[in-house]
């Protein structure tokens, strides 16, 4: 399924389902997400790849010299194979710079995720419910037979729209009989109450473009979520997204001022790049984005740091224009720092950082600011101007 690899001079950036949702929440969003900024682990997506990464193996594991009646290897297999994937993305995660805790105790989560992902492969196949001690090697074989691959990655001819599919698998009738392919995307978040979010029937429709774009003799594909959390499926219908993805695709092209912020309490709520972004501050300035709940971003200054308690005073800063210069506001806390919090701080005093800091995740439920593993402490260092674009993509 992987297409001819393009330099960046012949066909310019590249777009994925992920990066064109950034583009449309916030323009400014995805333009950071292009500058080689640190970027922020998550557990949420570290658990993710695990379970992805641990079905792509199951997947493809060999079984041609084992007995076709042998039961009671699947359970063990999977447990090994996601403990393999599991140490792998926790090593992932630690050396990425900005990094929480990592959460050992989301790993019985993970497992239960597995099992969802497979009981949905099994009711593809119209395998009857059984215990995965009872699954012989001759009934994960018809699994397999079914899935054309596992992990591939997309790309249009153009090579300007790309993404990375998790399963193509044969679309079988009741007798069995290929009636044509569904393209799957595994899900390990919550699934919707209703519908697919949009964003979501987007992406897999993408998918399911380009499969057959790229595929002219295609017979029907479905488009499908994956939910492992419950084991259900939702199919993602309506026109093909293509013309929309190359209009986000011109519309994307990487400037080297700044695109447009847009700032909004959902694209602003997850957002890893507001150290870099002074438009949120500058929004909640002018009233238009209201804070809301115990956790707040701030952006401060330290007068007085007691390293090894990680106790501090800090000033509160104010932004004076939107470009997020800053002016001191005179109002101050105390403020503790705890777990990954204090390790970050620790970091900016051993590089002799004296400046206005980004406190992202401040919790505010007394008088005294709370800081822990949940929370970034980045130099404030508003992005003004592009890096170079190549290194850029
Ligand atoms: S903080 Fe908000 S306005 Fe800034 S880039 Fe992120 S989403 Fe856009």
């Amino acid at each position: 399924m992987t297409m001819k690899q393009w330099s960046y001079d012949e066909r310019g950036h590249q777009l994925s389902p992920s990066s064109w949702n950034n583009f449309a929440s916030c323009p400014r969003k995805f333009w950071l997400s292009r500058q080689r900024l640190p970027r922020k682990a998550g557990m949420a997506s570290a658990i993710g790849t695990a379970v992805h990464n641990s079905v792509e193996d199951l997947c493809n594991i060999d079984l041609s010299s084992r007995d076709g009646d042998e039961v009671g290897w699947l359970p063990p297999t999977a447990n090994a194979i996601l403990e393999k994937q599991w140490e792998q993305e926790k090593e992932n995660f630690l050396n990425t710079a900005r990094h929480p805790r990592w959460k050992q105790e989301e790993y019985p989560r993970a497992r239960k995720l597995l099992i969802g992902s497979l009981n949905i492969l099994f009711a593809k196949a119209h395998i009857e419910k059984m215990k995965l001690t009872e699954v012989t090697v001759d009934t994960w074989r018809e699994v397999q037979r079914m899935v054309l691959a596992a992990e591939g990655t997309l790309r249009t001819s153009c090579g300007r729209l790309m993404g990375r599919l998790d399963l193509l698998v044969s679309d079988l009738d009741e007798d069995g009989q290929v009636v044509g392919w569904i393209v799957a995307d595994l899900k390990t978040g919550k699934p919707p109450e209703g519908e697919l979010y949009d964003t979501v029937s987007r992406q897999l429709r993408f998918y399911r473009d380009i499969l057959c774009e790229n595929n002219p003799d295609h017979p029907p594909v479905r488009a499908e979520g994956w939910y492992s959390n419950g084991s259900k499926v939702f199919e993602a219908e309506g026109p093909s997204v293509l013309p929309e993805a190359f209009e986000a695709w011109e519309a994307s092209k990487i400037t080297s001022t700044p695109m447009e912020a847009i700032p909004d309490q959902d694209a602003c709520g997850f957002c890893e790049w507001k150290a870099w972004c002074p438009a949120w501050l500058w929004a909640q300035t002018q009233g238009l984005l209201k804070p809301t709940g115990i956790f707040r971003d701030m952006v401060a200054t330290f007068e007085k740091i007691e390293i090894e308690n990680g106790i501090c005073l800090v000033e509160r800063m104010a932004p004076v224009n939107e470009q997020g210069e800053l002016a001191s506001t005179g109002q101050r806390a105390g403020a503790v720092f705890a777990g990954q919090a204090l390790s970050q701080l620790k970091v900016l005093v051993e590089q002799g950082y004296t400046g206005p800091v980004f406190l992202g995740g401040v919790r505010l439920d007394g008088e005294t600011w709370k800081l822990g593993d949940w929370c970034d402490v980045l130099p404030w260092s508003p992005l003004l101007e592009g890096r170079t674009r190549k290194k850029a993509e």
